[in-house]
């Protein structure tokens, strides 16, 4: 008989193949209190664990194919100066020689200890490196318990289903060398790694279905839905046929997408609608133009002061911000650092105490002002870089006028600093305000007298306006957005930006999910920025648009009274 189960879809595909099983190896950790004598000994042997942890994550790197994106290595990169991290290793090596605890109880006592902290963290990427740190110290675990996780050798090239409770970045690089066609886990969200890495790898992907392992047997046939995130176990021969067919139409679409990489997103009546990649590492650059995108509509780059033990000097940003101006011939807009309150770095230096209420305390642009030399060595590496391609800055997290005019003040001392010190910069380079914070799309229209351009990031202002926290499973039903309260505010600030003649893109999620981009369109939005990935789909459905027709019925279904009416005009939308 056929049964049904449903998990969170988190990377697309159709895929029908068998189950194959990862067992947990849940890990037993023993507990005992040493002899004095023992202590030295405990020490190296727990050192001893951690490098041949380290090892192995460097075998797993060494495994990944040459051409792969660079976000999956650097996954692996994480997890290796995690293992180094002294808030491992000395933690650790504290409670064995304090309190004479044996080294694996010792470690899940540091592990326990910072879990713990992530999971207070309010910031949606922080909170995944909760993962992160279980996963680096069930490595060393397994290596002091002798009990390594086995994954399956798979000797023939038949496709399958990998069922887990939870599978670690380096697990999903081994797995995808092994012919793994999808994954089921039975624990993460959209957000966690299993599920970005999915997504980079394009394997379908379904988490957080729970008794995945107990509900589905080994050597069973399924089919998985990675978008609907259903798994159908033991189809009848109707159910196999539908997704077949699913399937064959799936391969056809992306074949017909890889067609429009170099075409321009035009739509049916003639608009040029610009397509932008946002990146997090100056190597994505080169990855996001050869999918078709126009240049870099945001680049995070507090990952340029994240995982490593100091700050990153001016010289070893200008070089980074060289390298996309090299590698990308179209606009690049970078985004000053977004650290602060919950998203500490690791040099040991805090910026400021974690506050209770983190996603509304010192963060981003309000760190900025309030670290004037954080901030201006950035700057000085951004304006320098300025000379080389057509940079422009972008303010995170802007929620009055003020703060955007004292951050451009600073920005202007920095210029004036620098042609003081012979450096060529570029003539221009466009200072813009993120609008993720309601207040700033309220306020949009006095922004926009001031800002060269706007940047809506959904991320933020859909949490911010719906008062929830978008990581909190508890909560994450009501994320929505389609609330009208989200469109106003989106059009609100299309509108401000229309009417003082700036450009206004968006570079949350929302830009890049093709289910959103009619109505988008109709929102007058001109410009959107995206995971690389999703350029080509997002160019599809914009040539086969007619803005005009969408514009009207937009601007009509924003007057619904009635939020069923407003939601069956979205879906007609796609009609
Ligand atoms: C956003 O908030 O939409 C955004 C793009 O920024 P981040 O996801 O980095 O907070
Ligand atoms: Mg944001």
């Amino acid at each position: 008989m056929s049964l049904w189960l449903s998990g969170i879809g988190v990377s697309r595909g159709i895929v029908i193949a068998r189950v194959q099983k990862l067992h947990a190896g849940d890990l037993d950790i023993p507990e005992r209190t040493l002899d004095a004598g023992d202590v030295d000994g405990e020490i190296v042997r727990f050192v001893g664990a951690q490098r041949r942890a380290r090892e192995q994550l460097h075998e797993v790197r060494d495994k990944i194919p040459p051409g792969t994106p660079n976000d999956i290595a650097a996954f692996i990169d994480t997890h290796i100066l995690m293992l180094d991290d002294r808030s491992i290793s000395d933690t650790t090596i504290g409670h064995i020689r304090s309190q004479h605890l044996n080294a694996e109880a010792a470690l899940r006592k540091t592990r326990d200890a910072l879990i713990a902290v992530f999971e207070q963290m309010d910031d949606a990427y922080l909170r995944t490196r909760r993962d992160d740190v279980d996963h680096v110290c069930a490595r060393i675990l397994r290596v002091l318990l002798r009990s390594e996780r086995q994954l399956p050798q798979k000797a023939d090239a038949e496709p399958f289903v990998m069922v887990a409770d939870d599978i670690t970045p380096a697990d999903i690089i081994l797995l995808s060398q092994q012919h793994v066609a999808a994954f089921v886990t039975e624990y993460g969200g959209p957000l966690s790694h299993t599920a970005i890495l999915a997504r980079s790898l394009g394997i379908p992907a379904i988490v957080g279905l729970r008794d995945a392992r107990r509900l589905l047997r080994e050597g069973e046939l399924v089919i998985i839905d990675g978008e609907a995130g259903h798994v159908l176990a033991t189809p009848d021969d109707v159910a196999l046929a539908f997704y077949r067919d699913k399937q064959q139409q799936q391969r056809q679409y992306r074949a017909s997408l890889v067609k429009l990489k170099g075409r321009a997103a035009i739509s049916r009546d003639g608009v040029h609608l610009r397509l932008l990649a946002n990146i997090e590492l100056p190597e994505d650059a080169k990855v996001a133009e050869e999918n078709g995108a126009e240049g870099v509509g945001l680049y995070r780059t507090e990952f340029l002061y994240m995982n490593r033990k100091d700050l990153p000097s001016e010289d070893e940003q200008y070089e980074a911000y060289s390298r996309i101006v090299s590698a990308v011939s179209g606009p690049i807009t970078i985004r000053t650092l977004d650290l602060g309150a919950d998203k500490q770095v690791d040099s040991g230096r805090t910026l400021g105490p974690t506050p209770n209420n983190p996603a509304l305390g010192l963060r981003a642009i309000r760190l900025c002002l309030k670290e004037p030399e954080l901030f201006r060595v950035q700057v000085r590496a951004l304006l320098r870089a300025s000379s080389l391609g057509r940079i422009q800055i972008m303010l995170p997290m802007i929620s009055n006028l003020q703060e955007f005019r004292q951050a451009c003040a600073a920005i202007d001392a920095v210029r004036h600093e620098l042609i003081g010190e012979g450096h060529r910069l570029a003539a221009q380079v466009p200072v813009g305000a993120m609008i993720e914070v309601p207040a700033a799309a309220l306020a949009s229209p006095m922004l926009a007298r001031h800002a060269r351009f706007f940047s809506i990031g959904t991320n933020d202002l859909i949490q911010y306006t719906l008062a929830i926290d978008r990581v909190d499973d508890e909560v994450n039903y009501l994320y929505d957005p389609l609330h009208p309260a989200v469109l106003q505010l989106i059009g609100r600030t299309i509108d401000a930006g229309v009417d003082a003649g700036i450009p206004v893109a968006m570079c949350g999620e929302m830009a890049g999910d093709p289910r959103y981009t009619r109505l988008l369109l109709g929102l007058g939005l001109t410009e959107f920025s995206m995971h690389p990935a999703s350029v080509l789909e997002v160019k599809r459905i914009i040539m086969d648009s007619d803005v005009g027709r969408l514009r009207r019925a937009v601007r009509e279904l924003l007057g619904c009274t009635e939020l069923q009416d407003m939601r069956d005009r979205i879906s007609a939308l796609d009609a």
